[in-house]
C-alpha cells in the first residue's frame, strides 16, 4: 500500500501555536510560520519532504530538530485516532519509534507546535544563511541527503585530529569527517559515489540502483571501522525487503 498524503493545512495563531497536517511540505511549514513572526524551523531550509517525512527521523541541522517544538500528536494506532504527548514518539536524534526495525502501526495525521515569536529579518537572515551553507557544503548532484549520523562520542572526538573546537566541545564527528579520512572521497561503486565535496552523501551519477548505494555505503562503514573502531549508523531508512540481498 502506498499512502500520498495530501493533507497539507497549516494553521498558525500570533501567539505561536501552529495546527500541521503531516502531508504538508516542511520547507513551506517554516514559510508560513516565517511569515507570521515565529522562530525556530529555519533549519528546515533545504530539508526536501512532508512534515511526516521529517518527524520519522526527528529531521533536524544546525543544532536544531523538529521534536523540539511539539507540543502534541494526533495519530491513528490500531485503527484508533488519538492525540498524545510528543514522548509517545521516543524522539531522539534522527530517530524515533517510527524508524525501529519493527516499528508501530501508527501514523501521524496532525501536529501541533509552539513556537517563540523572532523578529523578521532575523528570520530570514538566518535561515538564508543556513542555504548558503547548504550550498558552499553539499553536493548539488541527486542523493538521499546526509547518508550516516553523525558520531557522538566525547572520547573518539578528543582523540582524533582536525576536528574543529566547536565538534571537539560538543563530542561530535562529523561522518564525512570520517569517511574522507578513509580516503573514499570519489570512490565509485556502479552508478554510486562517494561526494568529492562531502564524504557523506552518496550520490546518483550513472544511473545508480539502490544496491549500487548500500554496496558503497558497506564499504564505507567496513573502512570507518577498521580504521577507527566506529559503527556508522544510516540516517537514511533503506525500503522494501532488504533479507535477502546480494553483498557479494
Ligand atoms: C538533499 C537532501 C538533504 C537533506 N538534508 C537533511 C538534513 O539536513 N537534516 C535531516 O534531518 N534530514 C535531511 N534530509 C532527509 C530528509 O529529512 C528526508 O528525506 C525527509 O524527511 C523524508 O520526507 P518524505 O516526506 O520524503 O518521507 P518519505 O521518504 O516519503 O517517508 C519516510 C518514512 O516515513 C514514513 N512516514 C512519512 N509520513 C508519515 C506519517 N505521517 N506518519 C507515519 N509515518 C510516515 C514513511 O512511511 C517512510 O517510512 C535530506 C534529504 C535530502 C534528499
Amino acid at each position: 500500500l502506498v499512502i500520498l498524503n495530501r493533507a497539507r493545512r497549516i494553521a498558525v495563531a500570533r501567539t505561536g501555536e501552529v495546527l500541521a497536517d503531516t502531508g504538508c511540505g516542511f520547507q513551506e511549514l517554516f514559510l508560513k510560520t516565517a511569515q507570521s513572526g515565529l522562530h525556530g524551523l529555519e533549519f528546515a531550509v533545504g530539508i526536501p519532504g512532508t512534515l511526516g517525512g521529517a518527524l520519522v527521523s526527528n529531521a533536524g541541522a544546525y543544532r536544531s530538530s523538529v521534536s523540539e517544538f511539539l507540543t502534541g500528536l494526533e495519530i491513528v494506532e490500531n485503527a484508533e485516532r488519538r492525540w498524545v504527548e510528543p514522548g509517545y514518539l521516543e524522539f531522539s536524534y534522527r530517530d524515533s519509534l517510527l524508524r525501529r526495525p519493527d516499528p508501530p502501526p501508527i501514523v501521524v495525521l496532525r501536529v501541533t507546535m509552539k513556537l517563540p515569536q523572532g523578529k523578521p529579518k532575523q528570520i530570514y537572515d538566518e535561515a538564508r544563511e543556513y542555504q548558503r551553507q547548504r550550498i558552499s557544503k553539499q553536493p548539488p548532484s541527486a542523493s538521499a541527503g546526509s547518508f550516516f549520523k553523525n558520531v557522538v562520542d566525547p572520547e573518539l572526538a578528543q582523540r582524533i585530529h582536525g576536528l574543529t573546537d566547536g565538534m571537539r566541545k560538543a563530542g561530535v564527528v562529523p561522518a564525512g569527517f570520517l569517511i574522507e579520512a578513509c580516503g573514499l572521497k570519489g570512490t565509485c561503486y556502479g552508478g554510486a559515489m562517494i561526494g568529492a565535496r562531502h564524504a557523506n552523501f552518496l550520490l546518483n551519477v550513472r544511473g545508480a540502483t539502490a544496491t549500487d548505494l548500500r554496496r558503497l555505503a558497506e564499504l564505507a562503514q567496513s573502512a570507518v571501522q577498521d580504521r577507527f573502531g566506529v559503527t556508522l549508523e544510516e540516517e537514511v531508512l533503506y525500503l522494501g525487503d532488504w533479507s535477502n540481498w546480494d553483498r557479494s
